[in-house]
């Protein structure tokens, strides 16, 4: 087992989609931190927990994942060693123009997203970024 496994927090509004990740991660040496929207993924991230892996849900109540990710790259939350994944529906190809102008590492369609896939995934998305792309 990996003594400093990654950590990673999921933003999403739908809660039974944050349970099934959450165990699924978990189960494979991640250190799992969820939040049912984006006032409580601030709260989480400004008392100190610094996520190595961002997954955020674009489609969200009040302030969407996109704007979210905007007060983060604004005011300087998470670095730029952080993974930043999000979580988009098919056929918003608006929200990818949106996303790539805020530096994201990855984009997971959520209509296709069984929790094997999604963590074979981040997990090729999270290696890529350790190796140094985009730095
Ligand atoms: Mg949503």
């Amino acid at each position: 087992m990996d003594a400093n496994p990654p950590k990673i927090l999921f933003v999403d509004d739908d809660k039974f989609l944050l349970d099934m990740y959450a165990l699924k991660f978990s189960k494979n040496n991640f250190e799992v931190n969820t939040a049912q929207g984006t006032e409580e993924a601030l709260k989480i991230i400004r008392d100190g927990f610094y996520p190595d892996i961002m997954l955020i849900d674009v489609v969200m109540p009040g302030m969407d994942g996109i704007d979210f990710l905007t007060v983060l790259r604004n005011e300087n939350l998470i670095g730029k060693k952080t993974a930043v994944i999000m979580l988009t529906n098919q056929g918003l190809s608006g929200d990818i123009v949106r996303a790539k102008k805020l530096n994201v590492d990855g984009y997971i369609i959520k209509a296709t997203t069984i929790p094997s896939d999604v963590l074979a995934e981040v997990t090729k998305i999270y290696a890529n970024k350790k190796g140094g792309n985009g730095q």
